[in-house]
């Protein structure tokens, strides 16, 4: 007869020395359930056998024995994940700065010029060659 502790226990001692679960895995589940909120809307094999790899790649890694690879993997995901957050994050910040800001091109020497929105016509004077033209802020 095998109960609930029986099999936790199984579990448990088969989980010994293996790698367990990480921040890949849970991106890896994570977009397996994305994958398969979609795959509602778009019928589509494609989508079942990116799940599947996924979650044999997912479960591979929380199976395994050789820790030290499966912790460098990780690293490198969350460094990749960092830098790309920090690039979104700049992104957002310039699209902010757009609706705050307007650019201006200096019509002698082509230098950008940074404008404050919300002054209507204004003089704007070329910080680099001192050239001054009209424009609508
Ligand atoms: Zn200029």
């Amino acid at each position: 007869m095998t109960d609930l502790n029986d099999l936790k226990q199984k579990f448990a001692r088969f989980m010994v020395g293996r790698y367990g679960s990480d921040e890949l895995n849970q991106a890896l589940f994570g977009t397996v359930l994305v994958l398969i909120v979609i795959s509602f809307f778009v019928r589509s094999h494609v989508f079942l056998v990116v799940e599947l790899l996924l979650l044999v790649l997912a479960y591979g890694r929380m199976f395994s024995k050789n820790t030290a690879r499966r912790f460098q993997e990780n690293q490198r995901f969350l460094d990749v994940r960092f830098r790309a957050l920090e690039r979104w994050r700049k992104i957002r910040e310039r699209l902010k700065d757009g609706r705050k800001y307007k650019i201006f091109k200096c019509p002698n020497c082509g230098q950008k010029l940074r404008i404050p929105r919300g002054h209507g016509k204004i003089r704007v004077r070329c910080r680099k060659c001192g050239h001054e033209f009209e424009g609508r802020s």
